[in-house]
């Protein structure tokens, strides 16, 4: 039987759906990657997470870490490759699990898959989740890794400005105005907008 942490593989199908919208088949293997790297990892310390891709497997991290996007402790490095690493926040010292694509011929419907093989409405999602379910960390391997510490350096807070465009508060060491305003960065505009013009009919200074 295979197991996710403390998690029966349907239990962790349930929670993967209600998190991500449905049963993805990465968030549910990023499940066994997790389960594969916390085996290899001594029991005490503080660890954080990095993923190498940004699809999917984040949300296995949140699910059953404490690591989060929000709490930096999980960090996404998009290598576009599907492989996390958990480590010791002190000394660096951690474990990288990835899919290992020698290991993926007894699995077909897995390979097809993970490696774009056949057309999506060729897949047969049942048994994509079975072979899942029954391959479990078969198809990962590990390695040792050591962090370098430094890599990602924490932002020291500094003052906070108001931007004279938006008229929204940031980070001053960021210039004059907003990183927003200065433009680009959005996929929408940023300032510039009159916030003191209300329609006469609107009840609120909040008004959008
Ligand atoms: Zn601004």
């Amino acid at each position: 039987m295979q197991e996710i942490l403390s998690h029966t593989f349907d239990e962790y199908a349930a929670i993967v759906r209600s998190f991500h919208g449905s049963a993805a088949p990465g968030v549910i293997i990023g499940g066994f990657m997790i389960d594969l790297a916390y085996r290899r990892l001594p029991s005490e310390g503080l660890f954080d997470v990095i993923c190498e891709t940004a699809k999917c497997l984040p949300d296995a991290v949140q699910i059953l870490t404490p690591c989060s996007i929000g709490n930096r402790w999980l960090r996404i490095v998009d290598a576009g490759r599907y492989a996390l690493t958990v480590y010791n926040k002190k000394t660096g010292a951690g474990v990288r699990v990835y899919v290992d694509c020698a290991k993926l011929d007894p699995w077909p419907d897995i390979k097809n898959w993970f490696m774009k093989l056949a057309p999506k409405e060729a897949q047969d999602d049942e048994l994509l989740l079975d072979q899942i379910r029954k391959a479990g960390a078969d198809i990962c391997s590990v390695e040792e890794v050591q962090v370098s510490l430094n890599f990602f350096k924490k932002k020291k807070s500094g003052p906070i400005a108001v931007c004279p465009s938006c008229r929204e508060a940031y980070n001053a060491a960021d210039g004059a105005v907003c990183p927003a305003c200065k433009g680009g960065l959005l996929p929408y505009p940023s300032g510039n907008r009159d916030r003191t013009a209300h329609p006469a009919s609107c009840p609120s200074s909040e008004c959008p």
